[in-house]
């Protein structure tokens, strides 16, 4: 479904900052990425969606075998992809429920969506606009799932949210995966969210390439107990 072939991405300075990357993404397939500060995460997911100023120098990135590098932000949404940011922007003057409307139609499944996540109080208010950090998350969540997206790129979703929701997103979000079959790439620190969604794949991003494919709570367990040092000696490029 995803293929990152050896990506070279640039910012608008000239500097490096994913360096011949590749990552593929099955059907249905969840990936977990794991990665210090700095080394590319959200590069990699805005490249994929097209939202930066960053360039693709070099390779290329393919969604249902056709290339998305020339391709507008909301050209790849309609293709099926789907972001939830990490910092999520602030839109005054819409109010979540008019975009939520604009997503699905179904006022059932969208009341029954903003139920789950807590967010029924929020409808009526301009999205995200004086949000906490943790309710930015949750409003993110209902919106990517309302898009029902073939992909979903999730930038570090249970940052700044408390433990009881993190249990919440994470249930809603796994249900959905499920139902749905749709692909992910999960970026995450904590690693809470691994607790509810079951994915057999993980990676680490080091310095703007891929290292350390192996099973997530694996992966998780050795960071916690060795920190990211050990990650960047394992050379398991082109996943
Ligand atoms: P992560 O999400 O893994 O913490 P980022 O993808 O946000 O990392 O950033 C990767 C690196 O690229 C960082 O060192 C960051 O400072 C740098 N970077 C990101 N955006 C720009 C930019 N527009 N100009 C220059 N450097 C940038
Ligand atoms: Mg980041």
């Amino acid at each position: 479904m995803l293929k990152v072939d050896k990506i070279i991405v640039t910012s608008e300075e000239g500097d490096e900052i994913l360096k011949e990357l590749s990552l593929t993404i099955k059907d249905g397939e969840i990936v977990i990425m794991f990665g210090p500060n700095g080394s590319g995460k959200s590069t990699l997911i805005k490249s994929i969606m097209g939202v930066s100023d960053y360039k693709i120098k070099e390779g290329d990135i393919l969604f249902d075998g056709k290339s998305l590098k020339n391709l507008t932000v909301s050209e790849r949404a309609k293709m099926g992809i789907g972001v939830m940011y990490q910092q999520p922007p602030e839109i005054s003057g819409v109010k979540l429920y008019q975009i939520a409307k604009y997503l699905e139609e179904n006022d059932d499944v969208i009341f029954d969506y903003a139920e789950k996540l807590n967010l029924k109080e929020f409808l009526d208010r301009d999205i995200n606009v004086d949000f906490s950090g943790g309710e930015k998350k949750r409003s993110e969540l209902f919106q990517i799932l309302l898009q029902k997206p073939k992909l979903l790129l999730l930038d570090e979703p249970e940052s700044g949210v408390d433990i009881e929701n993190i249990s919440i997103m994470g249930k809603v979000l796994n249900e959905f995966l499920k139902k749905n079959g749709s692909s992910a790439l999960i970026i995450t620190h904590t690693g809470y969210i691994l607790q509810y969604i079951s994915a057999k794949r993980g990676c680490v991003l080091m310095n703007g390439k891929l290292c350390c494919s192996d099973e997530p709570e694996k992966i998780f367990q050795d960071i916690r107990k060795n920190g990211y040092e050990k990650c960047g000696k394992c050379k398991c490029e082109d996943q």
